[in-house]
């Protein structure tokens, strides 16, 4: 309600503002660019030396920040450099996938501090089996922290399919053959409301895990990720290109063969279906086989893969060439439309790429209109089939970068000091 001393209301809540702000500005600037002097950091952000001391206080009173030696120079005093701390909070992620439920919780500086992954067969179970399932590593894993003293900040859990995000629901999973499930709600029911907990697209959390803040270089990322589905995620200058619905993404479903096989979500031909893990099993191996066993975790049996690949098998590598194909063939087509600087190969298809790579660029050359491809590189992730489940913690840590006050100043330790 407005009233006659609303203009001292708004002025000390936009103060508010404007010190949220400029926190946020300085644990970005010291993720992205690294450790540095109260001087420095006070130079290139425009501001004084002591407002930036008082802002470096009231992040290291919040754990976020610690002051330590800078590097002895060969000339000179040290100086204290401002640092991230990792020990106060951690982002949490968490997957749910046709193979397997996996969380993962990183600190402040982005270093994995927990992590675990249960492989199953989601089809074998019901939603709410499933869930119970994720809830129990969720609960591992914010065990470990408590263990280490770290507060988790939020749950960022990604599954594969459509997303509504406002409502934390999976509108549609084909490959999980789920629909309508209310994720979020399902989720706090069993985890409570210790901290706030989103659903987002595999995909997206996938792809952010590839954009590193910072690096020139990793802004303009699309990431193709192959599990049984495809998806994969596009950022463009370092953020999330979610689209109007936060539907976008969903290459797994770019009809590329009209004539050709039925994909799960009812269409005919759609890219999946010859790029899809499944294309790539049944092309390489009999039903019998035990690449084509589900029983069997998935990396194991994509290093069988890889082995018979190396070995020269002609049948494992006609298999490769072929999906390496098809899947050169959709890269040019995003590749036209969106000349990103990497399309980074994800999930299986990181796991066999080395083997694809040159079906997938011939066909990147001769597809995109642009000299050279465009520029853009293939590249494999490095992150496996933990890029989805790093790229929700990742995402949950941002609330931190975002609004550093949304964690609270930590109890003085006694003999502390400062
Ligand atoms: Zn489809």
């Amino acid at each position: 309600m407005r009233t006659f001393d609303g203009d001292e209301t708004s002025s000390s809540a936009d103060q508010l503002t404007l010190r949220r702000t400029n926190l946020g500005l300085v644990l970005r600037l010291l993720r992205d660019r690294g450790p540095r002097s109260r001087a420095k950091l006070a130079a290139e952000l425009g501001m004084t030396r002591s407002a930036v001391s008082t802002l470096v206080g009231e992040l290291e009173a919040r754990g976020l920040v610690r002051i330590g030696d800078l590097e002895r120079g060969a000339v000179g005093r040290p100086g204290t450099s401002v640092q991230l701390d990792g020990h106060a909070v951690a982002g949490l992620g968490a997957e749910v996938n046709v193979n397997h439920v996996s969380t993962m919780a990183l600190d402040l500086t982005g270093e994995v501090v927990s992590e675990h992954k249960l492989a199953l067969d989601a089809h074998a179970f019901t939603v709410e089996a499933v869930l119970d399932r994720l809830a129990d590593l969720v609960r591992q894993t914010t065990a470990d922290l408590t263990r280490r003293g770290i507060d988790p900040i939020g749950l960022t859990v990604g599954v594969a399919g459509l997303v509504d995000r406002e409502r934390g629901w999976l509108t549609f999973g084909p490959n999980l053959d789920w629909q309508d499930v209310p994720v979020h709600e399902l989720l706090r029911d069993r985890l409570g409301e210790a901290y706030p907990i989103t659903v987002e697209n595999e995909g997206n959390l996938a792809a952010l895990a590839e954009a590193t803040p910072g690096d020139r270089d990793r802004q303009d990322v699309l990431v193709l990720f192959g599990e049984v589905g495809v998806g994969g995620g596009i950022v463009a200058e370092g953020r999330p290109l979610r689209g109007r619905q936060g539907y976008a993404g969903e290459f797994g479903h770019m009809i590329v063969e009209p004539q050709g096989r039925r994909c799960g979500c009812g269409r005919v031909g759609c890219w999946e279906t010859v790029v899809g893990l499944r294309a790539l099993l049944d092309l390489a191996a009999d039903p019998d086989d035990q690449v084509r066993d589900p029983a069997m975790a998935i990396d194991e049996r994509l290093a069988e893969l890889n082995r018979r690949a190396s070995l020269g098998d002609t049948r494992t590598l006609d298999a490769l060439a072929q999906v390496g194909g098809w899947l050169g063939l959709g890269a040019a087509m995003l590749a036209n439309a969106l000349n990103p600087a990497a399309i980074v190969l994800s999930g299986y298809f990181a796991a066999v790429g080395e083997h694809m790579r040159p079906a997938i660029e011939s066909r990147l050359r001769d597809g995109v209109l642009a000299p050279d491809a465009g520029g853009t590189r293939v590249e494999l992730s490095t992150l496996g089939f933990t890029a989805a489940v790093r790229g929700g913690a990742g995402l949950s840590l941002d609330r931190v970068f975002a609004d550093p006050t949304s964690v609270e100043r930590r109890p003085v330790a006694a003999g502390a000091t400062r």
